[in-house]
C-alpha cells in the first residue's frame, strides 16, 4: 500500500485551516517529502508521522512557500540525535538555499550528512531507483526553475510456488533468489526466474505538480498516474491571475488529469481566498469527475 497525506495544502500563505505546501508519502517502510513549507514539522507531529524516520525529500522550487520548513525541520532532526543520511533533491540553487538554511543563527549541523542533489531534467527524467520504486522528475512552468514528480512503484511479479516445488527447487534460500531475479541451480539443472514468476502488474503511479501553468511536461510525467496532486491556485474566472503568476486553475488542472489519463486528481495550493474550496472542486469536476480538493491531514491509500 502506497500511504500519502497531505501536510499543507495553501498557497503561499497560511489560512487558520491550510498549512504550507508539503505532501508525504510512505511505501514500504520508505518515507519521503514532497514539499517543506513552513511549519511542516509542526504538522507532521499532530499527524504522527516519525519525522526522524525520513528518507528523502523533494522539493519542487525555491519560492518561500514551499522550502522554508526545511531549516527547522533540519535542526530538530539535528537537536534530537539523527545519524541518518538525508537526501534532498530539488532545482538549481538548491546548494545555496541549504547552506544557507544551514548556516542560519548558531546552528552548525553536526550529527548527520546531507546529501543534496541538484536536478536538471530534460524530458522526464528518472533521479533515483530502488527494487522497491523509482523517482521521476519534469520541468514545469512556473515563474522560475520548478520541478514535478512522480513516485512510480515497481512493477511485480508473483511467484509461482507450486511450479517451481513442481521444477524440484526446495522452500528456502532458493527460492527467494529466483523473486529476486537470479537463475538457481537444482540437482545440476539450471532454473530461470520465468520459469517460476507470473505476469508482471504494473505498478502503482503517484504524481506530484505544483508550482505551474497546466504543461505537457506535466502531461507526460502524470501519465497513467493512480494518483495526481496537482495545483489549483484559482477558479477559472482568475484565469488571469493564474496565468500572471503561473499557476493553474481549478478547470486547467482536471484538463491535465484528464489528458493523462490518471484515476484521481487532488487539488492542492488553494489560495487563501477560497474559505471554502467545494466551488473549485465542482469546477474540476465538470471535466474531470474523480477530482476532489485536498484539505491538511486527508490520508489518501492507493
Ligand atoms: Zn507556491
Ligand atoms: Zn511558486
Amino acid at each position: 500500500m502506497i500511504k500519502v497525506q497531505f501536510l499543507g495544502t495553501s498557497g503561499s500563505v497560511p489560512t487558520e485551516t491550510r498549512g504550507m505546501p508539503s505532501v508525504y508519502l510512505e511505501y514500504r517502510g520508505h518515507r519521503m517529502l514532497f514539499d517543506c513549507g513552513e511549519a511542516t514539522q509542526r504538522q507532521m507531529r499532530i499527524a504522527k508521522i516519525p519525522f526522524m524516520k525520513l528518507d528523502q525529500i523533494f522539493i519542487s522550487h525555491f519560492h518561500a512557500d514551499h522550502c522554508l520548513g526545511l531549516g527547522g525541520l533540519i535542526q530538530t532532526m539535528d537537536l534530537f540525535k539523527r545519524q541518518k543520511k538525508l537526501e534532498i533533491y530539488g532545482p538549481k540553487g538548491i546548494h545555496d538555499v541549504i547552506e544557507k538554511v544551514i548556516t542560519t543563527g548558531h546552528f552548525i549541523l553536526e550529527g548527520f550528512d546531507l546529501e543534496i542533489n541538484e536536478v536538471k531534467p530534460k524530458g522526464v527524467k528518472q533521479i533515483y531507483g530502488d527494487k522497491d520504486y523509482s523517482i521521476k522528475c519534469a520541468q514545469i512552468d512556473h515563474t522560475v526553475p520548478c520541478l514535478g514528480y512522480s513516485f512510480e512503484e515497481r512493477d511485480k511479479r508473483k511467484f509461482l510456488k507450486k511450479k517451481a516445488l513442481q521444477l524440484g527447487v526446495p522452500e528456502g534460500v532458493l527460492f527467494s533468489r529466483l523473486q529476486a531475479g537470479e537463475s538457481v541451480k537444482v540437482r545440476g539443472k539450471m532454473v530461470k526466474p520465468d520459469a517460476v514468476l507470473g505476469k508482471a502488474v504494473k505498478g502503482r503511479k503517484v504524481t506530484y505538480v505544483s508550482d505551474s501553468r497546466p504543461c505537457a511536461a506535466g502531461v507526460e510525467l502524470a501519465k497513467g498516474s493512480d494518483v495526481l496532486i496537482h495545483e489549483a491556485t484559482f477558479s477559472h474566472e482568475l484565469q488571469e491571475s493564474a496565468i500572471a503568476g503561473k499557476h493553474s486553475t481549478a478547470k486547467e488542472a482536471a484538463k491535465v488529469a484528464k489528458e493523462a489519463g490518471v484515476k484521481r486528481l487532488f487539488l492542492t495550493h488553494i489560495s487563501q481566498r477560497y474559505k471554502n474550496a467545494k466551488g473549485l472542486e465542482g469546477e474540476a469536476m465538470k471535466v474531470f469527475p474523480k477530482a476532489k480538493v485536498a484539505e491538511d491531514f486527508d490520508v489518501v491509500t492507493v
